[in-house]
């Protein structure tokens, strides 16, 4: 680990479900930008792949 103090963290957006801030950390997004434009945080990202199927990901038989 290097350079931990001095993390990049830029305020990306909040998530449109449950409204948490998202932020880019050191270049690694903190979400998940949706189709429509929208931002969800991860957490929310794993409930909608868990109930709906988005794109080319899951399929359910
Ligand atoms: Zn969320």
């Amino acid at each position: 680990m290097k350079g931990v103090s001095f993390l990049m963290k830029e305020l990306i957006g909040n998530c449109s479900l449950c409204g948490k801030a998202i932020y880019c950390l050191d270049g690694f997004f903190n979400g998940v930008y949706q189709e429509d434009g929208k931002i969800v945080c991860f957490d929310c990202f794993e409930e909608i792949e868990g109930g709906q199927v988005t794109g080319e990901s899951t399929y359910k038989e």
